[in-house]
């Protein structure tokens, strides 16, 4: 088959570990880290005669996370035994959902590089418990079990097979993980686990309304892999197709230091669950009240956030989205503009522009900036009532994010002020002028690109002091002489 141009479609189940204290059926805890096996009860243990009894904190957080995706909320939502056979799986079952999920159908809108919006629909968001894990390093010839994760509650979140490119795919994951940790219903801790996709990925000739064969990726935790795994996979599954082959449907797993996916099982050795709802469980009866006071505790969420930074605020939609990236940045932003009641411009450049770059270049988290936002405000305090220059206050960041104190302490310590006395910088100009007679001839007979060459010589002099606007006032008079 001759095809002249494929389509990729993707679909992704998302597995974000929910912000509770104890678990999902047992009040073991969940804190990451613990002494293997420490955290792990009767209940997570899968010991005969204990009960699972729900936790309400999970229950809340999937509806938070169902109400911010504009879902349909099971009023019966009902739980599930899956059924396989693994070591790290004592009960030999897996709680989850199958029908009646506790969040059905909604959507998150992706922004697209060109600026575009795209709607994703989520077909569902179902509470789940974790497994354990097998540690097949730490003993030679032997796996180690450790049920500590065991029970963990997780909310699965599945798309729609809606995304069209490994970019859109990557979007896609990052806005799910915005959208989780501005809610607060998980950290998203990626290298601890706490966020995972799995891509379901397949091509078919442009125009084809039937879906081809997709093969799932599991366990990508980070955005830069899924993009990765997905383009590999999209080429392989491309050349298998133009040589005469077909894709089976199977499960592969990523190898970031290889960059490709390789198989894992296939569909024809893939279990059967047999599922059936869980005879421990009662299905959850949630009631309007409930869902009323979920909602009562949303936050601003970013969409809107990014909204009102530029009606309000006057930010382009490019500042007002890097600033919307997370909660604490946006905090902190929103606490600088309040404390520096000046430009919010100049507060957004200054956020996304020096203090983003010393985060970064220090690994440090905005919530842990060594500058806070009142002392950032202070400093562009100055520059707004011209006290210092922006250069100037470069400088003055970088005392303050070494602890050398605020800025307004700094700037009179060092007498970083600019000078804006006109008789001392006319004083000072006329020397320098003087100082370069063959410049000031050549200017004088027309060479005026040498005037940026006395500005130069000024703020030299200055230490970069002086006020730009004066010295350009000042050197034009007098370098017409
Ligand atoms: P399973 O029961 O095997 O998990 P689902 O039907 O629930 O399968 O789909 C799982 C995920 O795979 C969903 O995100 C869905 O959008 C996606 N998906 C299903 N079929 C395809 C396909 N042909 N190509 C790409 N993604 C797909
Ligand atoms: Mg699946």
């Amino acid at each position: 088959m001759a095809v002249t141009a494929w389509e990729v479609v993707i679909g992704c189940e998302i597995h974000v570990q929910l912000a509770t204290q104890s678990k999902i059926f047992s009040g073991a805890a969940t804190a990451f880290g613990a002494a293997p096996n420490t955290q792990a009860c009767a209940v997570d243990l899968g010991l005969p005669g204990v009960l699972p009894v729900l936790n309400g904190e999970a229950v809340r957080l999937a509806v938070k996370f169902g109400l911010a995706i504009d879902a349909h909320i099971e009023p019966h939502a009902v739980f599930a035994r899956k059924n396989y056979f693994y070591p790290d799986l004592p009960k030999g079952y897996q709680i989850s959902q199958l029908e009646r999920p506790i969040v059905g159908a909604g959507h998150v809108d992706i922004l697209l590089e060109e600026g575009v919006r795209k709607r994703i629909g989520i077909t569902r968001a179902h509470l789940e418990e974790d497994a354990g894990k097998s540690l097949h390093e730490d003993f030679h010839g032997m796996t180690g079990i450790d049920l500590n994760r065991a029970g963990t509650p997780l909310l699965e979140i599945v798309s729609e097979p809606d995304l069209r490119s490994a970019a859109e795919a990557a979007a896609y994951m990052r806005k799910i993980h915005q959208l989780v940790r501005y809610l607060g219903i998980s950290d998203g801790n990626m290298q601890e686990g706490s966020f995972r996709c799995d891509a379901n990925v397949s091509v078919r000739p442009l125009g084809q309304a039937e879906l081809g064969t997709r093969a799932e990726i599991k366990n990508i935790n980070s955005f830069r892999f899924v993009e990765q795994a997905v383009n590999y996979e999209v080429e392989r599954q491309i050349a298998l197709l133009e040589s005469g082959g077909r894709v089976v449907q199977e499960t592969r797993l990523y190898d970031p230091d290889r960059g490709e996916t390789r198989s894992m099982r296939s569909k024809e050795e893939a279990n059967d669950y047999r599922y059936f709802p869980d005879p421990d469980l009662l299905p959850l009866a949630i009631d309007a009240n409930f869902i009323e006071a979920v909602r009562a505790t949303l936050p601003e969420l970013p969409e809107a956030r990014c909204q009102r930074f530029i009606q309000e605020l006057g930010l382009l939609e490019y500042d007002a989205n890097t600033l919307t990236a997370s909660r604490p940045l946006a905090d902190y932003f929103e606490a600088v503009c309040a404390a520096a009641k000046c430009d919010a411009k100049l507060c957004a450049n200054w956020v996304m522009g020096t203090l983003s770059a010393a985060l970064n270049r220090d690994a440090i988290s905005v919530e842990s900036s060594p500058v806070s936002a009142e002392a950032l405000a202070e400093l562009l305090r100055r520059i707004a009532d011209h006290t210092i220059s922006g250069k100037i206050a470069k400088q003055v960041f970088d005392l303050m994010w070494q602890g050398e104190g605020r800025a307004d302490a700094i700037i009179a310590d060092r007498g970083l002020q600019q000078i804006t006395d006109n008789s001392a910088l006319e004083a000072m100009i006329a020397t320098t002028i003087d100082a370069y007679p063959q410049q000031r001839d050549e200017y004088r007979a027309g060479k005026e690109k040498l005037f940026g060459f006395f500005v130069g010589q000024v703020m030299k002099q200055t230490k970069g002091q002086a006020n730009p606007a004066l010295v350009n006032e000042i050197l034009t008079i007098k370098l017409k002489g």
